[in-house]
C-alpha cells in the first residue's frame, strides 16, 4: 500500500510502498478514505515532541471502513465505517485509566505518533479506541471532528461554563468549538492573528459575537479563554482579558515558551491549565452532541501524496479550516 512516511524529523514526509499492516487480535484493519490533518502532526514532523515512532506514518483524523478483523471483536463488522482519534491504546489498570482519566496515562500510545496512523491506504487500530461516526457526516467533514472537534470539546469543557468565551487561534479546532459554544448559548469573541481579516470574517460567519487581532482587548472581559495558537506569549494576553474567578485553557499539545507575567494578572482565582489528549467518553459526548447540533466542518481536501504541501499551509496559516487527505 502507499503510504507518506516520515524518517526523521525536520524531513519532508516521502511516499513509500510499505507492506498493508496486519490486525491482530482486537484490532481492525480500515481501509482510510479521509485523514484530516493536525498542528500536532507539524509539531511532530517539526521534531518538537519526543520520540516519535520512526519511520512514522503521520495522521490520527481517520475516517474509513473496516476491511478485516482480528480475533476477539465483537463490536464491529467488515464495512462498518469507524474514526480513528489520537488515543490508540492505555494500560487500562494505572490510577489514571481507572478513574476515568485515561488521556493521562503514562503507558498510553498515540496514532500516528507512537503508532501509525492514518496518511495511508490502510492503517490498523485498536477496536475499543475506535468511534462509530455518526450518518450526518460524510467522510471528509467528519475527519476533522476525531482531533480538532474533540481536543476542542474537552478544552471548552475545562473552560466551566463561560457565558463569554475566547477562542485564541481561529483554525480547525476554533471552528468547530466555535459553534458548540454558539449552541449552547456562549457568546465566543475569536482572536486571529493581527490583521487576519479572512480568519475574522471566517469566525463571524460562523455565528462569533466579536472577532479581531490576538493583540486586541474584547469589548468586555471574558469568564474563560482557550487557546489553540501555539504561542506562549498569548498565555498572558489571555489571561488579562478574562474576569476575576476566569480560566485559561491551553489547548494545544506543544506552546512556545510562556513569558513571566505580574502576580496580580493571575490574583483573584484566574487559573491556566493544559489539556492533554482525550478520554473516549469525550469522544462519545462529543460525537452525539456534534450530530445534534449538526456541526459544519469546512475543509480543504489535498491528495495523500500531497501532504507536504497540505502541513505548509497549515503553517503559513492560510487554512480556512481543516485540510483533509484523500488517499
Ligand atoms: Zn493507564
Ligand atoms: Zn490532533
Amino acid at each position: 500500500m502507499r503510504a507518506m512516511v516520515l524518517d526523521a524529523p525536520k524531513k519532508l514526509l516521502r511516499l513509500r510502498d510499505v507492506a498493508k499492516p496486519r490486525p491482530n487480535a482486537g484490532q481492525l484493519l480500515v481501509r482510510v478514505s479521509a485523514c484530516a490533518v493536525c498542528r500536532t502532526d507539524l509539531h511532530i514532523v517539526d521534531g518538537e515532541l519526543p520520540e516519535p515512532k520512526l519511520p512514522l506514518i503521520p495522521g490520527h483524523e481517520i475516517v474509513g471502513r473496516v476491511e478485516r478483523i482480528g480475533g476477539g471483536v465483537e463490536d464491529f463488522r467488515v464495512g462498518d465505517r469507524v474514526g480513528i482519534p489520537w488515543l490508540g491504546w492505555t494500560c487500562g489498570e494505572c490510577e489514571f485509566c481507572v478513574s476515568g482519566r485515561e488521556n493521562l496515562c503514562r503507558r498510553a500510545r498515540f496514532t500516528g505518533y507512537t503508532i501509525d496512523g492514518g496518511y495511508a491506504e490502510f492503517t490498523v487500530a485498536d477496536a475499543r479506541f475506535a468511534f462509530r461516526i455518526p450518518d450526518t457526516f460524510d467522510d471528509v467533514r467528519a475527519a476533522p471532528l476525531l482531533c480538532a472537534g474533540l481536543i476542542g470539546y474537552r478544552s471548552l469543557r475545562k473552560a466551566g461554563d463561560p457565558k463569554r468565551l475566547g477562542i485564541y487561534g481561529f483554525g480547525a479546532a476554533a471552528h468547530i468549538v466555535a459553534q458548540v459554544a454558539c449552541y449552547e448559548g456562549r457568546e465566543v469573541f475569536a482572536f486571529t492573528r493581527p490583521d487576519d481579516n479572512e480568519a475574522q470574517e471566517f469566525a463571524r460567519a460562523l455565528g462569533v459575537s466579536w472577532a479581531g487581532g490576538s493583540d486586541e482587548a474584547p469589548p468586555e472581559k471574558l469568564d474563560a479563554a482557550i487557546i489553540f495558537a501555539p504561542v506562549g506569549a498569548l498565555v498572558p494576553a489571555a489571561l488579562r482579558n478574562v474576569k476575576r474567578g476566569g480560566t485559561v485553557v491551553c489547548g494545544g499539545i506543544h506552546m512556545s515558551d510562556i513569558p513571566s507575567f505580574p502576580y496580580r494578572d493571575l490574583w483573584h482565582e484566574r487559573t491556566i491549565c493544559s489539556v492533554a489528549n482525550l478520554t473516549r467518553r469525550d469522544g462519545e459526548e462529543f460525537l452525539a452532541i456534534a450530530a445534534r447540533i449538526p456541526i459544519r466542518t469546512e475543509t480543504q481536501t489535498f491528495p495523500l501524496e500531497q501532504a507536504n504541501e497540505a502541513l505548509a499551509a497549515l503553517r503559513s496559516g492560510k487554512l480556512r479550516g481543516a485540510a483533509v487527505l484523500i488517499p
